[in-house]
């Protein structure tokens, strides 16, 4: 049995290698997806654990250099399937036919890996380096390979988010319309072809967790409260309050108002700047987190044994 390694540059040929192993190995277990493709045609990994009606979707790397949320991910992953101390073992033998997890560890491959590897690996190296503002350096890079920041794609509110920078660049930029990125669009229609019930957006850095963006007061507090309470309390992290304007077109922005059911972005991390998380900051990381899976599917389960 291959144990999961996280202390090292977790790279899209990690992520390949060791969903591949997974989907091998635990043949009954693992359903492996390829549910579209980056810019640059490297695929766009999902994975199926658990045969439950109530779906918990959890996603990372949206952000280039957030890689390290890829990392937790396939912990998680690696732990359902082989880890027999609690919570896994709960989890694996009592609730898989209950819930099931859909994880997309890395939705933007070509940014990680322009992250961690820098130009070589691709043919637009020219206009990148424009973009990075002439600096080889990308290891702060967020964007996909076409400068584009990929939670700033989604259609919820996209138009009212202001509008700098207006052109290709490592962070921020939004695009020229929502949805124009495949990577967006893979999350946005395998999401809209599935019954979800809680979605997580993994994201670094910040220690906090964004909960409700524009849902009215209602919603918010009776469908919304209790479970981002237990993530806080769970995880440490703080529970954000939207600001009077916040800025849409993130993932759980969208999720939160069209579905009206939880959805989260998770910053793992104490801030550290526009610079990947340090590979050290990972135990503490995942301690955080450990329970997270746990907390949501207990969740569902207690959820629907009241109605
Ligand atoms: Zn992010």
């Amino acid at each position: 049995m291959m144990k999961f390694n996280p202390d090292r540059t977790y790279s899209f040929e990690c992520l390949k290698d060791d969903l591949s192993y997974l989907a091998t190995q635990y043949v009954n277990e693992v359903r492996l997806e390829t549910i579209g493709y980056s810019v640059a045609k490297r695929e766009i990994l999902a994975v199926k654990i658990g045969t439950g009606e109530k779906i918990i979707l959890c996603h990372g790397a949206h952000h280039a250099r957030e890689w390290m949320t890829t990392t937790l991910l396939v912990d998680f992953i690696f732990r359902i399937l082989q880890d027999n101390s609690w919570p896994w073992l709960t989890i694996r033998k009592d609730w898989l036919k209950l819930v099931s997890f859909w994880f997309i560890p890395m939705v933007n491959p070509d940014g990680v890996t322009l992250a961690q590897e820098g130009l070589n690996s691709f043919d637009n190296a020219e206009t990148l380096l424009k973009w990075n503002k002439g600096s080889t350096d990308f290891t702060g890079w967020k964007a996909n390979n076409r400068g584009v920041d990929l939670n700033r794609q989604y259609p919820t509110d996209w138009k009212s988010i202001d509008g700098s920078p207006s052109t290709p660049s490592s962070s921020h930029f939004k695009g020229y319309k929502p949805l124009s990125e495949p990577e967006v669009q893979a999350v946005y229609h395998f999401v809209k072809k599935r019954n979800i019930d809680v979605a997580i957006a993994y994201h670094s850095s910040g220690e906090e967790i964004f909960w409700r963006y524009r849902l009215n007061e209602e919603i918010a507090e009776k469908q919304l409260r209790p479970l981002a309470e237990a993530l806080a309390d769970t995880t440490g992290y703080r529970l954000i309050n939207p600001s009077d304007n916040p800025s849409g077109g993130g993932f759980t922005d969208w999720f939160l108002t069209t579905y009206k059911k939880p959805s989260f972005t998770i910053e793992i991390a104490p801030s550290v700047g526009p610079q990947p998380v340090p590979l050290h900051l990972y135990k503490q990381i995942f301690q955080a987190n450990e329970l997270v899976l746990y907390t949501i599917a207990e969740h569902l389960i207690r959820k629907r044994m009241d109605n």
